[in-house]
């Protein structure tokens, strides 16, 4: 081994030791609703929980609807809670072309020009505007932001590693909160990108601003 080599190695094992993985959440597709689309989508239920997420304010609904775009549909479509101000759709790109949806890729919340989709149950049919890809992002507590040294809105770059299909995201969102607990959310899509398997361990390795 020559000195690079070890320099590479001590600083690859620093960065082990002071930045132990950071938890990847695999979102699948999933919907957002407002209370008034819930009522109309299960009219007179109430949204109850099937389990809790990792994030504490956010829970998987029992409730589930079928997403309808031009060239095809997908059952089956988890509502996730609490209720939002406006409802949202949520896909991989994978989902997009197979139902014919051109979709942006998004902050959550982001739908300025966003395409419609219908949302399908036994009891009614709504159009919502919109559905989006959701940009890749890390929650993580205030003081995690401060040990990473990131701020807000910040686009950082993540390793995720499992010794098969090592890849960095670059463009990932930092957002920390004050009630976040720290995590890497990505799709279906990207999470297949990477190999993903229960050992994968992301890390911040820079800021890619
Ligand atoms: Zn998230």
């Amino acid at each position: 081994m020559n000195d690079n080599e070890l320099r590479a190695l001590i600083k690859q094992i620093v960065e082990e030791e002071t930045q132990p993985g950071i938890p990847i959440g695999v979102s699948n597709h999933h919907i957002h609703l407002s209370e008034e689309d819930f009522e109309t989508l299960f009219p007179g239920q109430k949204m109850t929980k099937f389990k809790n997420l990792r994030q504490p304010a956010d829970f998987a609904s029992n409730s589930k609807v079928t997403v309808v775009g031009p060239k095809g549909e997908i059952p089956g479509v988890r509502v996730l809670g609490p209720y939002r101000k406006q409802s949202q759709v949520e896909l991989s790109l994978t989902d997009g072309f197979q139902i014919g949806v051109n979709l942006p890729v998004r902050m959550s919340g982001n739908l300025d020009g966003a395409p419609s989709v219908t949302l399908k149950t036994d009891a009614a049919e709504i159009t919502v505007a919109g559905a989006i890809a959701a940009k890749r992002h890390v929650h993580m507590s205030l003081e995690d932001a401060k040990k990473y040294g990131v701020k807000l809105g910040d686009n950082i770059a993540v390793e995720v590693t499992n010794g098969k299909r090592r890849l960095v995201f670059n463009d990932v969102v930092a957002r920390p909160r004050e009630d976040f607990v720290l995590e890497m959310h990505i799709d279906t899509d990207e999470a297949n990108a990477a190999g993903l398997s229960k050992d994968s361990i992301a890390r911040i390795i820079s800021d890619n601003n």
